[in-house]
């Protein structure tokens, strides 16, 4: 397909019929005026005393328990950058379908006007009444950071920015997984995160806790190697600083294990690739182009374990891995937050599914004859049926033993019957 029509057809695939990609849909009967008169008034004023003298009936009688609000500015949207929070509606409608989708968990996308942090903080915090749960999306570093941070502590619902734990998370698992194949340990192995954006810091922090040694750690910015020598080091990235007495790419690169690319297209070249370590596992997750192309990669490194951001090839690092499932475990326990061990669950779900032998619906999807684990395969599909089977129980487990949980699930098997449905 050319590119012409590719841009024609996705403005069509969101005009035609009705505008956008989602609505509401009622879920109980309607045909009567006696449904009426339960829906609304006055047989809903039942429900309301209920809540009012209890909210936590709320979950009871209400859609809460299920409703995720998917809330951005528009200010980091997807590689368009600051677009506005019109401009990234239809990414945020993007992400309510998915929700939809994998995990049956509806979304209000709402699109806020406002770049100011105090504001933001204040806008999400006075709608906690409605939502289960908060998914922050596309909103620019460094306000992203404190804006998470400090909804996480004033709201008693899951808060989570997927732009920066969705991508730690998949890619947690997946440097799991390729370290195994590449006979590397995390603790021991050179990481060379280049970028340290949202998605850099957040997967530096999650692979830390994995196992990583923040020593080995060299982040890189577009001023180069971010040294403790630096002027006006921020907070953030004075996490990673180095005192290794190095400034490029091309000196910090010799040696590695791991290249973790979320920075900008074709940054990494091929004599570069060359100077890493025996078996090198090199994320380059730039989107759409990545730091170093697939085919390049590969070509100049046969023992290169290669993930990207892209579908068209393997090893895609893809969110929705992991969000709609963790969400779902979160709702399902009505956790109070997505916490760290939460956040682990879900890497350790996703990188054993991986190693199992894999449905043969998921082969037929990608055309695929007998995908398993393997250098070209080292994180499930995003179709896989039985990511929502093992991620969510996992993450809902995790929320019930690090006590953030305020419902119990009696039995487990009945509640893995009931998400494959
Ligand atoms: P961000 O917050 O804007 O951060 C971008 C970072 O990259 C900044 O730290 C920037 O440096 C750095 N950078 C840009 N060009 C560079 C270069 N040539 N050399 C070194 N560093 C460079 O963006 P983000 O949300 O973290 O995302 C970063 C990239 O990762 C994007 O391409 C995004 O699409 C991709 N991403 C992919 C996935 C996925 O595959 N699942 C998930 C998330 C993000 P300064 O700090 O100096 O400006
Ligand atoms: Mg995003």
């Amino acid at each position: 397909m050319s590119k012409l029509n590719r841009k024609q057809d996705a403005l069509d695939y969101h005009a035609n019929g009705r505008p956008g990609k989602i609505a509401v849909v009622p879920t109980k009967p309607t045909n009567s005026q006696r449904d009426l008169s339960l829906a609304y008034s006055p047989g809903v004023a039942e429900p309301c005393l209920k809540i009012a003298e209890n909210k936590d009936d709320a979950y009871k009688y209400t859609a809460k328990g299920n409703l995720v609000a998917v809330i951005s500015n528009g200010t980091a949207v997807l590689g368009l950058g600051d677009i506005g929070p019109e401009g990234g509606k239809p990414v945020m409608e993007g992400k309510g379908l998915l929700f939809k989708i994998f995990a049956d968990i509806d979304v209000f996308d709402l699109e806020l006007n406002t770049k100011n942090v105090d504001d933001f903080v204040r806008t999400v915090k006075l709608l906690e009444p409605t939502f289960g749960g908060i998914n922050l999306e596309d909103i620019k570093a460094p306000e992203c950071f404190e804006i998470e941070r400090r909804l996480k502590e004033e709201m008693c619902i899951p808060v989570m920015h997927d732009d920066q734990h969705g991508t730690a998370i998949i890619s947690g698992a997946a440097l799991i997984n390729a370290c195994e194949l590449q006979q590397k340990k995390l603790e021991e192995v050179k990481i060379v995160v280049n970028g340290a954006g949202a998605a850099a810091i957040s997967c530096s922090r999650i692979y830390i806790s994995l196992g990583a040694k923040p020593e080995n750690i060299v982040m890189i910015d577009r001023s180069g190697v971010i040294r403790k020598d630096r002027e006006n080091l921020d907070a953030l990235k004075g996490e990673f600083a180095t005192d290794r007495d190095i400034h490029t790419l091309e000196e910090a690169i010799r040696d590695a294990d791991v290249f973790i690319g979320l920075s900008a297209a074709d940054v990494l070249s091929g004599d570069m690739l060359k100077t890493m370590r025996k078996n090198p596992i090199v994320f380059a997750m730039a989107n759409p182009n990545p730091e170093i192309a697939y085919d390049l990669a590969v070509q100049t490194r046969q023992d290169v374990v290669m993930a990207t951001g892209r579908s068209d090839y393997p090893n895609q690092v893809n969110n929705v891995l992991g969000f709609p499932y963790i969400f779902r475990g979160a709702l399902d326990v009505r956790a109070t937050a997505i916490n760290e061990e939460m956040k682990l669950a879900a890497v350790y779900a996703i990188a054993k599914l991986a190693k199992e032998p894999v449905p043969e619906s998921v082969n037929l999807a990608y055309n695929i004859n007998n995908l398993k684990f393997g250098k070209d395969y080292i994180i499930p599909k995003p179709t896989d049926p039985r990511l929502i089977t093992e991620v969510a129980p996992a993450v809902a487990k995790a929320a019930i033993t690090s006590g953030v949980a305020r419902a119990e699930i009696a039995d487990w098997e009945a509640y893995k019957d009931n998400l494959r449905k």
